[in-house]
């Protein structure tokens, strides 16, 4: 299972009644965090989640609202009694702007571990998720992030007991081993069914629509997809600022199959972005405008399901 949760939807700047856009997620007994800007760790507090947990922090880029919110939060987990180490994933230059963070947060109780990331990369998350990453365009570097639950093929019994394998060896074959037995060896391919599709998330904020977008969006089960502007009018405006109109995340959405679109980011300008998800819906139906406390589970029988927010 894959919980995640929308802690704030805004751009630039928090607002009284809309915190910096970031999204936490919640994987076996871990947390995951994308993006952290100013008060990220308050309206965190909100919905019992708790800290200690916070294994990884995906960061997009290096911009104030995405990063300003690190050094507090760093000493909330510490003083949530973290001692395990606590990864940190983003773009090149990195590693520079967590040391600048650092200086005001120099002593914690566990180690900070910077991996920065080159467009392409793949990389392991807690709970045996899987990270990728592609650029995008904005100002300055920026990564979109995919993160995927695998799903191993179905065993075969009836193929397992053809080929006379005793079942004391199924499980090193459900794993993916191939054993061996009275002088015959069987591979896992040969008891193992057709691969089965996992679940999967997408995070892309702070870029114009990238071809590569489709790549890390394609069919995943939900796409967090910044909307800095909600009419297409402001289509000019969204290219100066290296952003994006609603209609083209929905596009992003549409032509990546994805199952749903969940929409942050929201320009200051745009007190109330609801006003505008027809701009989105026309392209791609499925579209809800990202709130703090929108929740969703991902799981393997049943896909998407909205989740609530609180506890756990
Ligand atoms: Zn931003
Ligand atoms: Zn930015």
């Amino acid at each position: 299972m894959i919980d995640l949760l929308l802690l704030g939807t805004g751009a630039m700047v928090p607002l009284p009644n809309r915190w910096l856009s970031c999204l936490l997620v919640r994987a076996g007994g871990s947390l995951i965090l994308f993006d952290c800007g100013e008060g990220t760790q308050v309206v965190w507090r909100r919905f019992g989640w708790g800290f200690k947990r916070l294994a990884a922090i995906c960061l997009t880029h290096q911009h104030a609202d995405h990063v300003a919110g690190l050094p507090g939060l760093l000493h909330t987990v510490s003083n949530a009694g973290r001692t395990e180490p606590l990864d940190i994933f983003g773009p090149t230059g990195t590693a520079a702007v967590i040391a600048g963070l650092r200086v005001i947060a120099p002593v914690l109780p566990f180690d900070v571990r910077v991996h920065e990331l080159e467009p392409g990369a793949s990389f392991a998350l807690p709970d045996g998720l899987r990270g990728n990453v592609v650029a995008g365009a904005h100002s300055i570097p920026v990564l979109a992030y995919r993160v995927e639950r695998p799903r191993a093929p179905a065993f075969d019994p009836a193929a397992a007991r053809a080929l006379g394998v005793p079942t004391s060896a199924w499980s090193a074959l459900q794993h993916g081993e191939p054993v061996a037995f009275e002088g015959r060896q069987v591979r896992p391919e040969d008891v193992l069914g057709l691969p089965r599709q996992g679940v999967a998330f997408a995070f892309v904020t702070d870029t114009r629509p990238v071809p590569a977008h489709l790549d890390v969006a394609n069919g995943v089960d939900l796409l967090i997809c910044e909307g800095t502007y909600g009419p297409s009018a402001k289509i000019e405006t969204a290219i100066r600022n290296g952003h994006m109109t609603f209609a083209e995340a929905a596009t992003i959405a549409r032509d990546a199959d994805a199952g749903e679109l969940w929409l942050t980011h929201f320009g200051t300008g745009m007190p109330r972005p609801d006003e505008f998800i027809g701009e989105a819906t026309a392209v791609f139906p499925r579209t809800r405008i990202g709130r703090t406390g929108l929740a969703a589970s991902l799981t393997f029988a049943h896909g998407l399901e909205e989740l609530d927010p609180v506890g756990g």
